[in-house]
């Protein structure tokens, strides 16, 4: 069933986002809908139809500046789409926000020439990026990037190594990859470069496809990297910078949209619970009239509204230009908690019928432990928060790059 925006998102929303929301909402409940049954009982396969719609809808281009192509319609409209996916499939939404993270990337560090070879492909989704950042021995530790560039004259590079957990990685057409560019004994803020890299580059290959626990559909495979020859002019950023692009599209890109994806499964957990608890009896009345049950079911709405209000608060910052670093970074952390708590509070509120043959809210349960480990796991949340509660916040990017704030923040229509 559509639904409309809560009354405490009015603050946020302009009529751009509640047409958005709209047209969200009709695709996640007509044609994505229509598809979750097929890739839950397909974990093997990946998911090829809902990008491609996606892509004619423009929705990868979301944040791109009409100029290239682009919806330019800032970061809230960004939470709207990947939010109102999630609710319905998080894997969806998983497929769209991996999308985005890496166009945020080019968007804030290409130089003219990438942007007009690259952004139009990727607003009308015709080519499809990622983000090739966590590698299998060293993780979320980017300081500690193995996958190296370099130098073999005539300005060209060669890239050697393996990127793990790589978003859409059966799907992209073009991955930014960060490699070490300077010796091992070199600043992280300094050793690391990142790469446009085309997939079908000589030594470009991925792992074959693997089920994961859940957000079936959605490929996150293993990116390998065999002296793979790119031109200087693939660089993104200056040489030296891949930290700052890996970070920077991570905390204003990746954070809001894996708050926006924990936040769909939030909904979709306590929605699920509500209906269950009304339509089982027991004592000549119906579950949900049970005290106890009820105020657990209490809970779970108190932690929804919270991660709404946060979520949604935090992109409004951003597209409003004021340094938010701590509070995206806050919203991720807390939105992943706080689901996981409903997502807790749901299963056990339906007894072993959760458990049972195929319920839709096993789904949703295996869907949100995807929400903690990708841009920013618990702990480097909580590392970055505790430097903020000390008075020294380790970084800044949002104040780096805010953008003028887009059409949709203004109050205009947009291309939607
Ligand atoms: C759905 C999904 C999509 C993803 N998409 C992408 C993508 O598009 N591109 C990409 O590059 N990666 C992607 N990832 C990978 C993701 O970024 C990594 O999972 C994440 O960075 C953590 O790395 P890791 O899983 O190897 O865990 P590790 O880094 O090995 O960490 C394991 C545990 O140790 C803790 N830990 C590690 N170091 C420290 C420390 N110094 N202090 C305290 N605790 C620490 C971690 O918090 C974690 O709990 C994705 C992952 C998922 C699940």
């Amino acid at each position: 069933m559509p639904t409309t925006p809560p009354a405490a998102l009015a603050p946020f929303l302009t009529d751009a986002h509640l047409q958005l929301w709209e047209k969200a909402e009709a695709f996640a409940t007509g044609d994505v809908a229509a598809r979750v049954e097929r890739m839950e009982a397909s974990p093997h396969t990946v998911e090829r139809m809902l990008p491609e719609l996606m892509g004619k809808l423009g929705w990868f281009g979301i944040t791109i500046p009409p100029a290239y192509g682009g919806m330019g319609a800032g970061h809230v409209a960004r939470t709207i789409l990947v939010h109102r996916l999630a609710v319905v499939s998080a894997a969806a939404a998983a497929i769209l926000q991996a999308g985005l993270i890496p166009v945020g990337a080019l968007c804030h560090w290409g130089t003219p020439e990438q942007e007009t070879q690259w952004l139009p492909g990727a607003a009308d989704g015709t080519v499809l990026l990622s983000i090739a950042v966590t590698e299998p021995d060293t993780g979320g530790h980017i300081g500690g990037i193995e996958t190296i560039a370099v130098p073999a004259g005539n300005g060209q590079w060669v890239i050697s190594g393996e990127k793990l957990h790589i978003g859409n990685s059966h799907l992209a057409g073009l991955h930014v990859v960060v490699a070490r560019t300077a010796p091992a004994d070199t600043t992280a803020s300094r050793a690391l470069t990142a790469f446009l890299v085309e997939h079908d580059r000589k030594g470009v290959s991925l792992a074959p496809h693997r089920a994961r626990l859940g957000l079936h559909g959605f490929s996150a495979s293993r990116l390998i990297l065999d002296r793979v020859r790119v031109p200087a002019t693939a660089i993104l950023g200056e040489l030296g910078q891949g930290l700052h692009v890996a970070q920077s599209s991570s905390i204003v890109y990746g954070r809001p949209n894996l708050t926006a994806l924990s936040l769909g499964l939030h909904e979709a957990f306590t929605a699920t619970t509500a209906r269950w608890l009304q339509a089982r009896p027991r004592y000549g009345a119906r579950l949900a009239d049970h005290p106890v049950v009820r105020d657990r079911l209490g809970a779970m709405q108190a932690r929804l509204h919270h991660a709404t209000s946060t979520a949604y608060h935090a992109v409004h910052l951003l597209d409003q230009g004021v340094p938010c670093d701590s509070v995206l970074i806050s919203a991720k952390h807390t939105g992943h908690e706080l689901a996981a708590a409903t997502g807790r509070d749901a299963m056990e509120l339906h007894g072993a019928h959760a458990l049972d043959g195929d319920y839709a809210l096993q789904r949703l349960f295996r869907d949100i432990q995807h929400t903690y480990a990708p841009a920013g796991t618990g702990e480097f949340q909580r590392i970055h928060l505790a430097n903020t509660a000390l008075g020294t916040p380790t970084t800044n990017w949002s104040q780096h790059m805010a953008v003028t704030p887009s059409p949709a923040a203004r109050g205009q229509p947009t291309a939607a």
